[in-house]
């Protein structure tokens, strides 16, 4: 097996006596390839298909994601789970909201997606603007 963050070493020849591997802390996540983030040393387990390694670092928020069963990561890129449509969507059709994070007294950017996708947010807003037209012509 391939350890892609060991340049093409075997991964088994990482694993310290407590089980767990002996990874260098990267300078990026190897899924999203953010830098400059807290890491956390994460079991694939092999979930997907598509990562050939057992173990890995991901920042903080891909970490959250990849355990979670709202998010899928398609092998470039999250997806993620409308709760008002129930649709597996891809990251850049949900709006993101800016918010910082601070773990251990330092602040991390960070960005959340809403929980419902654009499409569903657009057309609410809809339902929403014709509600209100039609609450002001009762009102004339
Ligand atoms: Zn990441
Ligand atoms: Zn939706």
């Amino acid at each position: 097996m391939t350890c892609h963050i060991h340049n093409l070493k075997e991964v088994s020849n990482h694993y310290g006596e407590d089980g767990k591997p002996d990874i260098a802390v990267p300078e990026r996540c190897f899924l999203c390839g953010k830098k400059d983030c807290r890491f956390e040393l994460a079991n694939l387990d092999q979930k997907y298909s598509e990562i050939v390694f057992d173990w890995g670092y991901m920042c903080s928020v891909c970490y959250k994601r990849y355990d979670s069963e709202k998010y899928h990561w398609n092998g470039k890129d999250w997806d993620k789970r409308c709760t008002k449509c129930g649709e597996m969507k891809n990251m850049s059709l949900f709006y993101q909201r800016k918010s910082t994070q601070t773990i251990g007294g330092k602040t991390y950017p960070r960005n959340d997606p809403t929980s419902w996708c654009i499409d569903c947010t657009k057309e609410w807003g809809n339902s929403l603007s014709l509600a209100k037209k039609a609450l002001n012509n009762k009102n004339i």
